[in-house]
């Protein structure tokens, strides 16, 4: 019997799992799927389970229920010795490495947040990647509104109520919006805390925010979060940062206390310790089957690989293509057992969906470009309807559905941030 192993439970890997299990017999071969944690993070949920219109746990699916009869290791995997088609990993994280042998290799480890060498991010920054960050950026924004309540006005009183978003692509629009609403619907409960001394600032690089949308729909959010008095800094850069400021490339300097960094995403350090065709950024290169170039057994997909479309262009780092690369994986994977050639992936994209808070998105689907309430709409009909299984559809549509007809309360869970002691008499 085969063993077909796999790194990364996330949507590239859970997806492929799934898929090979109704395409390769039980007796045929064994499934073995190693992740750091067993459960699938519905990233495009994210930033509203740290707001706080969904329940954190809602957005995450376990992973053993997701699969039926797929082997899941709780594991850090270490590295792998390619030629002796053998994998190192750590149980649970810890104590000695073990080594599990494999057939079919499939490396879908996602990606890590893009960390430059800017002074003071280590440190200081925020980051969005996990349900621990989002949460944890949650208990911030909580503990800042109590700080801020109990400090006279001035400059140390505006540095708290005061968010630097670094980064104006998909995930730093979402958590400049939603965090900006979250803060100025939290105000109203705070009797000594004016709604408008809420601000957020938005940097970004480029010319203009969601860069990868057409310019009408990023003009459109642009003046949307204009208009609800977030600040966006284009073409602009931070270049440092400390405990209560963000320093930016033209000198500037925004009074903060809380920078969070949404700028770009980086290879997993994985990787780098496997012997593996790597493009100059670090990621995977594949072929046009996703296989890995110059290997016969080992695949890539999702964020961690470079695979190009009939064009030569690489497929955008989003949880669809991983998905559909997943699906399309397990089908080459049962080809290549069966002696057959595998066939190219070739996934055109549904469209492009984006929230920027207050119930308002701008959204490109099927050629249609669709901006305000519809949009914002939209993204939440096509996330609910894509988040898998139906009794976690309908927690997360009740979760929505309260949401709009009561109160939220606005208490931290004891999770600190980065930058800040833990709660504590
Ligand atoms: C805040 C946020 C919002 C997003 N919103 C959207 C959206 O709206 N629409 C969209 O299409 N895309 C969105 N994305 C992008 C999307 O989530 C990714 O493109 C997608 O998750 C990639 O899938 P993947 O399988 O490659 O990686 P992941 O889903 O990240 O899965 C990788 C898995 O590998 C595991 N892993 C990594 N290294 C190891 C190791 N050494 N040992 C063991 N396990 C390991 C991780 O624990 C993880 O479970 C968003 C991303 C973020 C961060």
């Amino acid at each position: 019997m085969e063993r077909i192993v796999i790194v990364g439970g996330g949507f590239g890997g859970a997806y492929c799992a799934q898929a090979l299990e109704r395409r390769v017999d039980r007796d045929e071969a064994e499934i073995v799927l190693l992740d750091a944690r067993n459960y699938l993070l519905f990233y495009p949920l994210l930033v509203e389970a740290g707001t706080g219109s969904l329940q954190p746990r809602h957005v995450t699916v376990s992973i053993r229920r997701f699969l039926r009869r797929t082997r899941f290791v709780l594991a850090e995997v270490e590295g792998a010795d390619l030629e002796a088609r053998t994998l190192s990993y750590r149980l649970g994280g810890e104590g000695g490495l073990r080594s599990l042998e494999w057939d079919q290799l499939v490396l879908a480890p996602g990606s890590v947040t893009r960390i430059p060498p800017v002074p003071g991010l280590d440190e200081w920054g925020y980051d969005m990647k996990s349900l621990g960050d989002a949460v944890a950026l949650r208990d911030r924004a909580v503990r800042l509104l109590e700080l801020a309540s109990e400090t006279g006005e001035g400059e140390e009183r505006e540095r708290l109520l005061h968010l630097v978003v670094v980064g104006g692509n998909f995930t730093g629009v979402e958590v400049a919006g939603e965090f900006h609403q979250l803060l100025v619907e939290a105000a109203e409960r705070y009797p000594h805390v004016h709604p408008a001394e809420c601000r957020v600032s938005l940097v970004e690089l480029t010319d203009r925010i969601l860069p990868a949308l057409e310019p009408g729909l990023s003009d459109f959010a642009a003046s949307r979060l204009r208009r609800r008095g977030i600040d966006l800094r284009l073409g602009r850069t931070v270049d440092r940062i400390t405990e209560t400021e963000a320093v930016l490339d033209d000198g500037e300097t925004l009074e903060s206390r809380t920078v969070i960094w949404c700028a770009g995403i980086a290879p997993p350090p994985l990787l780098g310790r496997m012997d593996l065709p790597l493009d100059e950024r670090g990621y995977v290169l594949c072929e046009p089957d996703l296989r890995v170039r110059g290997r016969r057994d080992v695949w890539a997909i999702g964020d961690a690989a470079v695979n190009l479309d009939p064009e030569g262009r690489p497929y955008p780092a989003t949880a669809q293509h991983a998905v559909r690369m997943g699906k399309a994986l397990a089908a080459n994977i049962q080809r290549a057992m069966g002696g057959q050639d595998a066939e190219p992936f070739t996934y055109p994209g549904q469209g492009t969906l984006a929230a920027i808070g207050c119930r308002t998105g701008v959204a490109m689907v099927l050629g249609l470009k669709i901006s305000g309430f519809w949009a914002w709409f939209i993204h939440r009909t096509v996330y609910l309807f894509k988040m898998p299984g139906w009794g976690r559809r309908v927690r997360v549509a009740l979760d929505w559905t309260l949401d709009l007809f009561t109160r939220r309360d606005y208490v931290q869970l004891g999770l600190a941030g980065r930058g800040e002691p833990p709660d504590r008499d």
